[in-house]
């Protein structure tokens, strides 16, 4: 097995990373009878699965053919908020103008050390779903190598065979790439190779103006490349609120990205070191001269290869198909994370393995994943926070429900930070306060929806979310004090 994985062989960060998360001197352990829980895909949806059933004393084994940790550690979440820092700390230098700070020479990126501390991070980072970790600590059995069904009750790994009473499918998703004429032999990036750059593109074209493509682009903006980023749709973050998105496209512009809306991504053609673009927009069809281009078009399940007909579970192109339980159409096995869910978030994975560990090794209640609570967030500047129900979900599902909208503007603390652009909407019940849904968008928004999130697990409402005593001047107070203004104090809690 090639044990490089794209990544730097020679770089003390990638070489400490690949020790914890696939050690190259690993020696798959001996099966030793029926496992209680099989795990597949050693990402967060099956670190969690595999954690947990361990720490409650089932006998576990973990399948993985690549790095543990998935895309998260290696390709995801972490190098991308690591580098979204030294974007920050760049935009902080040159933006300090406005604070009355004068920096007296342009900003310099040594991208190369940017690059660097990524991948520190990375490795830093690795002990934590380390094989060693997991087996030492959790007395896991670690398997590396493809796993494939060869049966209802069964998986072939490395030449073995595992036999389980329960399986959880946490394989995890890609990008998708579309077959666009000359994509493929174009040397394109993808999520899998852009954290592995060591020259910054001085020309990037980002396609696809969801929550990656979005933070990529302004990040690589912040850094200094000259970024395009290209939308099929006439809104960024498909799935945000309009308003939200707004937002977020005057922000990419002032970062001096070329944003194109309702531009079709149609081929492209290789000459030299130069990439052309050939993209179809409303005003007719141009040609863009890039030095790189990223793909983030979506994800792909990653379910070829595992035989699931031999188990008879059944899926489509969307992923492995589950229930509400998170059982697939055999009832011995169960799927988590991005192989089999919408949202594909690190922490929606982590919650459905833990929704699938009741479900899969307890008898009584079952967990339902509707029943859960989620919120997620968009990295960018402002960060775009989203919990529960938008104001139309609400509507479509016949709820009253009223908006109530707190520009930042309007708040004492963003005015004093220089962070005026953004807003909080939250729907409510007119009545009884219940909160349906949020909206956020400013710095940090990522961490003040918590708030929110934790006011409707615990079935609070506005009213009483009004009646906490915060810290002066913080957004969350200036919230707050919006919560306890005279329409919305009269409303009860629920
Ligand atoms: C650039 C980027 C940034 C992101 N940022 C965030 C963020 O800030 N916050 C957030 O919440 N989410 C973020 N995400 C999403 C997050 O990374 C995923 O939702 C999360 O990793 C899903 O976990 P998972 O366990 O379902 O899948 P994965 O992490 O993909 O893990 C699946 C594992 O299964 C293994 N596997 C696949 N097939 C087999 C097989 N046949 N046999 C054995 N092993 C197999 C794979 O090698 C992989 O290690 C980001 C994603 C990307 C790409």
């Amino acid at each position: 097995m090639d044990l490089n994985f794209d990544l730097h062989p020679e770089d003390e960060h990638d070489r400490r990373l690949v020790r914890n998360v696939h050690p190259p001197d690993w020696r798959n352990p001996t099966p030793d009878g029926r496992y209680n829980l099989v795990v597949i895909g050693a990402g967060t949806a099956g670190l969690v699965a595999a954690a947990g059933a361990a720490g409650m004393g089932a006998k576990v084994a973990l399948v993985e053919r690549h790095l543990m940790g998935g895309d998260c550690l290696n390709v995801g979440c972490v190098p991308s908020k690591a580098i979204i820092r030294s974007a920050h700390a760049a935009h902080a230098v040159s933006d300090a103008g406005r604070f009355g700070i004068r920096v007296p020479d342009r900003v310099e990126v040594d991208f190369e050390a940017v690059m660097d501390r990524v991948r520190r991070v990375r490795a830093d980072i690795s002990p934590h779903d380390s094989a060693r970790r997991f087996t030492d600590h959790y007395g896991v059995d670690v398997y590396f190598g493809d796993a494939r069904f060869t049966g209802r009750d069964r998986i072939e790994v490395a030449g073995q065979e595992l036999v389980f009473a329960r399986a959880v499918i946490a394989t995890g998703a890609r990008a998708a790439v579309p077959p666009i004429p000359g994509l493929a032999g174009s040397g394109y990036l993808t999520n899998h190779t852009i954290f592995n750059l060591s020259v910054q593109p001085r020309r990037l074209a980002v396609i696809g103006g969801g929550p990656i493509g979005c933070e990529l682009a302004q990040t690589f903006a912040r850094l200094g490349s000259e970024v395009t980023l290209v939308e099929m749709i006439d809104q960024l973050l498909p799935r945000e609120d309009l308003d939200a998105a707004e937002v977020l496209r005057a922000s990419l512009e002032g970062d001096g990205i070329r944003v194109l809306l309702s531009t079709r991504f149609e081929g492209v053609d290789v000459s030299g070191s130069a990439k052309h673009l050939f993209v179809s927009a409303p005003d007719g069809h141009r040609q863009i001269e890039v030095d790189e281009i990223f793909i983030g078009m979506g994800r792909r399940p990653n379910i070829e290869g595992l035989a699931l007909e031999a188990a008879a579970v059944a899926f489509d192109r969307d992923g492995v198909t589950v229930d509400d339980c998170l059982r697939t159409s055999n009832p011995l096995i169960y799927a988590s994370g991005d192989v089999c869910l919408p949202a594909k978030f690190t922490h929606v994975a982590d919650a459905a393995s833990r929704a699938v560990l009741q479900n899969a090794l307890f008898p009584g209640p079952r967990k339902r994943f509707s029943k859960l609570t989620l919120a997620w967030s968009t990295y960018t500047d402002p960060e775009i926070a989203q919990v529960g129900l938008s104001a139309a979900e609400a509507r479509d599902r016949g709820l009253e429900a009223e908006t109530i909208t707190v520009a930042m503007a309007d708040v004492d603390r963003a005015l004093a930070e220089g962070d005026t652009d953004g807003f909080l909407k939250i729907h409510v019940h007119p009545k009884k306060g219940t909160i349906y849904g949020a909206t956020m968008v400013c710095r940090r928004a990522g961490d003040l929806i918590s708030e929110i999130t934790t006011a409707m697990h615990a079935g609070l409402g506005l009213g009483d979310m009004a009646a906490v005593i915060h810290p002066y001047p913080t957004v969350a107070e200036d919230i707050r004090r919006r919560a306890a203004e005279p329409a919305c104090r009269s409303m009860p809690s629920v």
